[in-house]
């Protein structure tokens, strides 16, 4: 059968023509890797010893030797020496599907070239397709993993640039989602370089290279990173809170990225979740913790969530009480024209946005003080809708009142992202 299909004319007169025009001894597998689209279910390196058969019955002359254009790779054990070099790498890593690839070197780049120059490449696969697909059958029958084009978890990639059989790993990042409630001011959401150094640190930061001491993703990284041997933790927020906010209530729905990881599935979020609230407690807690994919980051990040405030007032002169419950019905179900605040029109568009409260309550009224909730949508600025910030955010309380009034404290209660992840079997 394999030999019918390889004695057309067509093929064996190719065959020695590159067998006569190589520049020197050529190996079964690249002989045959040139007629790879001839016939399925078999291997490269049958169907060349096939034709060197059928050519040296015809009297053609084989010279025997390293191959020239893989310039050995295929030969002798070195097929076996590149899948010892990736199981070492890939046995510090829990996985279930891998990927084999290769950095071809420019050497193989050019004979590869040359050869498709002589021979036409009308039957050919390419030399790293072969090199990925042997190497990975042989990963597979040792490590009982399977091989999966689309998402492995790991890649493994074949270095031919050093020649020294050196295999790298990119390993796919994990992603968990879950919501933090943060009960402390003063924590921003991630690292925040200073301003002085930009991270390299200095004096100004205590050479921690960082604005704050820590944050929610420091925090969470410092309790999962070990946990996973992962080489990196990266927060993902949906929103985030000013640093002088809380988070409370329902938390702020977030993904985490981690990198590199050495564990996969097989940790156990419950414990993990108890894990972070231990080691942050009265700082930080976390729950519905859940393994997601990549495509919750970007749902997160462009989900325009709901929000909900609380917040202490003050009342910079005298109003009544029941002159304050007008000015919060007048918000109540407003659209609010806002131009992005004076306080971070340094790093953000100037513009104008429309954004609606969907209920404005007063809580509590102390004279010259009081406690607001507001529901709104996300993006706007309520410290802004308190103040007015110079007639850039309009209506706003203060103009309503007649007197400067200011948010001294401001917690982050509710964040409502419909994700469809969140059921209670995942909230202990
Ligand atoms: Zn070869
Ligand atoms: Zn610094």
């Amino acid at each position: 059968m394999l030999r019918a299909e390889l004695e057309k004319r067509e093929i064996i007169e190719i065959a020695r023509k590159i067998i006569r025009e190589s520049p020197g001894p050529i190996c079964n597998h690249c002989l045959g890797r040139q007629f790879a689209k001839v016939s399925s279910g078999v291997s490269n390196e049958r169907r060349g010893e096939v034709l060197k058969e059928i050519l040296s019955e015809g009297g053609e002359e084989l010279a025997s030797g390293k191959c020239w254009l893989c310039n050995g790779l295929f030969e002798n054990d070195n097929l076996d020496k590149w899948v010892r070099a990736a199981l070492a790498k890939l046995k510090q890593y829990e996985y279930d599907t891998f990927l084999v690839g290769t950095k071809m070197s420019g050497m193989l780049m050019e004979n590869e070239e040359m050869m498709w120059e002589i021979a036409g490449a009308l039957f050919a696969e390419p030399l790293k397709a072969e090199l990925n697909r042997e190497v990975g059958k042989r990963i597979e029958q040792e490590t009982g993993k399977r091989v999966d084009f689309d998402t492995p978890e790991v890649v493994v990639i074949l270095n031919l640039w050093s020649g020294d059989f050196d295999v790298e790993l990119q390993v796919k990042p994990l992603f968990i989602y879950g919501r933090y409630r943060k009960y402390r001011r003063g924590i921003p959401q991630t690292r925040w370089f200073c301003r002085a150094c930009h991270g390299k640190g200095c004096e100004r930061c205590n050479f921690t290279g960082k604005m704050y001491a820590e944050s929610v993703e420091e925090l969470i990284k410092g309790s999962i990173m070990d946990v996973y041997g992962a080489e990196d933790v990266i927060l993902h927020g949906c929103g985030r809170e000013d640093i002088d906010a809380r988070m409370l209530g329902s938390g702020r729905p977030f993904v985490v990225e981690l990198r590199a990881p050495k564990r996969r599935q097989r940790v156990d979020l419950h414990a993990l979740e108890e894990k972070v609230n231990e080691e942050n407690r009265a700082k930080l807690e976390v729950t519905n913790l859940k393994y997601v994919n990549r495509e919750m980051v970007a749902r997160i990040k462009n989900a325009n969530a709901r929000k909900t405030y609380r917040m202490r007032v003050e009342l910079r002169g005298a109003v009544a009480e029941s002159e304050l419950r007008e000015a919060v019905q007048e918000l109540d179900g407003a659209v609010i024209e806002q131009r992005t605040p004076l306080r971070v029109v340094h790093r953000r568009a100037d513009l104008i946005r429309s954004r609606r409260i969907y209920g404005m309550k007063l809580l509590n009224y102390g004279g010259s003080t009081c406690e607001l909730e507001v529901r709104c949508d996300g993006g706007l600025y309520v410290k802004e809708l308190i103040s007015g910030d110079r007639g850039r955010t309009r209506p706003n309380l203060s103009d309503l009142l007649g007197i400067e009034a200011e948010v001294k404290e401001l917690d982050v209660i509710d964040v409502e992202l419909d994700t469809g992840h969140e059921t209670t079997e995942a909230t202990r």
